[in-house]
């Protein structure tokens, strides 16, 4: 990457994997890119279940080279009441092949995604990196005006903010945001165990949210125990033998005995959803723009749909020699974002909803829903491929 100038068709502030997989796409289109992020060891001890055309995205974009080894195919999705209620949904089971894939994505550590991300930023033409974080970000009637923490100064026609939760870039283009606080925490750490997952990724159902074991390579699978937040702090207080079996029991052994590995950490769980996902020059990609509960591994797969999309509109404007910050690229970049971005967040509420609903009602729709979804083919194919990407997307 080149020396820090003055003015950018772009300015991306934020290196997570939202942030680093928009920025890579952007300066591949051509754009003068700057990427504003500090370069800092990925921090906690996530996965991510890339599904649908994420990978494919991550392909184009020459970075799932880097990692496709430190990854585990997701061929089969077992979803399991374990609410001990007296009406229960049937067990769920899809299969990739059924809707003619040989994996509906792959579960990587973020750790070795970040890595990889980093990697092919750092070879891309056109990118600049300054390893420091925006202090002021100012919008104007041509451009962005911003300032970094050590002092330098940018400009750009077009913020990407991809800042995550406490965004700046949200302030800086006055999007208000709707936060609802989930009364519940996400407990995640990394096991082994004795016997193979087989490539199946199971979601345990508990009155609390569910609890997720996800394929790792080896006899390792990545768990996001969601529990309400006085459960998560018990459990992440336990000795390693005793998490370890708490974690047995809470599997049903069906990975046999479980060892788990150094490091836990835990999500405190919101749903938030910003007014506009784009305004003043500033367009948000990843947590910036949504953050959902870890269910049905959602929230960075439409992180990185968000950069796709971005990256495709700012391509079509510079060949159509329009400014990429215009009012009229960001009504692009919003409507092709909002549907998917909605809907998503809406049936993941639903779903932790109805989970967590005492009122018997909401359990029995629940299970007639799961039970109509196991039985009629024609459902089951389109809730797969829904669970995937939305329809009218054919890649990423
Ligand atoms: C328990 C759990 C499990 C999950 N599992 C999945 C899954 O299986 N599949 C899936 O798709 N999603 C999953 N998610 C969601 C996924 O982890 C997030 O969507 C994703 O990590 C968000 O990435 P991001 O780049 O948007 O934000 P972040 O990773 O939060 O990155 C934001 C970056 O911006 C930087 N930053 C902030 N302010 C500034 C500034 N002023 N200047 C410069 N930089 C700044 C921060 O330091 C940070 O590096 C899960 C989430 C949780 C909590």
């Amino acid at each position: 990457m080149n020396e820090a100038s003055a003015t950018y068709d772009i300015a991306v502030i934020g290196g997570g994997p939202a942030g680093l997989a928009a920025a890579i796409a952007l300066a591949e289109t051509g754009a003068k890119t700057a990427l504003i992020a500090r370069r800092a060891p990925y921090a906690d001890n996530r996965t991510t279940a890339l599904l649908g055309g994420s990978v494919d995205f991550l392909r184009q974009l020459n970075v799932w080279p880097h990692c496709e080894d430190k990854a585990a195919a997701l061929q089969a999705m077992r979803l399991v009441d374990d609410t001990g209620r007296l009406i229960r949904a049937p067990e769920v089971r899809f299969s990739s092949d059924e809707i003619g894939l040989d994996a509906f994505g792959y579960n990587i550590e973020n750790r070795a995604l970040m890595l990889a991300l980093e990697a092919r930023a750092a070879e891309v033409s056109g990118l600049t990196r300054l390893d420091d974080e925006a202090d002021t970000i100012d919008p104007q009637d041509a451009e962005v005006v911003i300032r970094t923490r050590q002092g330098q100064s940018l400009s750009a026609r077009l913020v990407v903010g991809a800042d995550g939760r406490q965004s700046l870039c949200r302030d800086a283009a006055g999007i208000e945001v709707k936060r609802r606080d989930l009364s519940q925490a996400a407990l995640t750490l990394n096991i082994g165990h004795s016997r193979p997952h087989k490539n199946i990724s199971t979601e345990f159902h508990t009155p609390d949210g569910p609890c997720v074991f996800v394929p790792l390579p080896g006899d390792r699978s990545s768990v996001v125990w969601v529990s309400s937040p006085k459960e998560a702090e018990r459990l992440i207080g336990l000795s390693d033998e005793e998490l370890s079996g708490a974690i047995e029991r809470q599997s049903h052994s069906i990975l046999g005995r479980v060892g788990v590995e150094p490091g836990r950490h835990k999500f405190p769980l919101a749903i938030e959803r910003p007014a506009q996902i784009a305004k003043n020059r500033i367009a948000l990609v990843g947590e910036s723009a949504h953050v959902v509960p870890p269910i049905g591994a959602q929230g960075l797969n439409m992180g990185l749909r968000d950069a796709a999309d971005i990256a495709d509109v700012v391509r079509d404007a510079l060949t159509a020699a329009e400014d990429p910050g215009s009012p009229q690229l960001l009504g692009r970049y919003a409507s092709a974002r909002r549907s998917d971005v909605a809907s998503r967040t809406f049936v993941i509420d639903i779903a932790n909803r109805s989970l967590l609903s005492d009122f018997l009602p909401m359990q029995t729709a629940r299970a007639a829903g799961l039970h109509l979804i196991d039985s009629i083919g024609p459902l089951r194919r389109l809730a797969m491929r829904e669970g995937l990407a939305p329809s009218w997307r054919r890649v990423s």
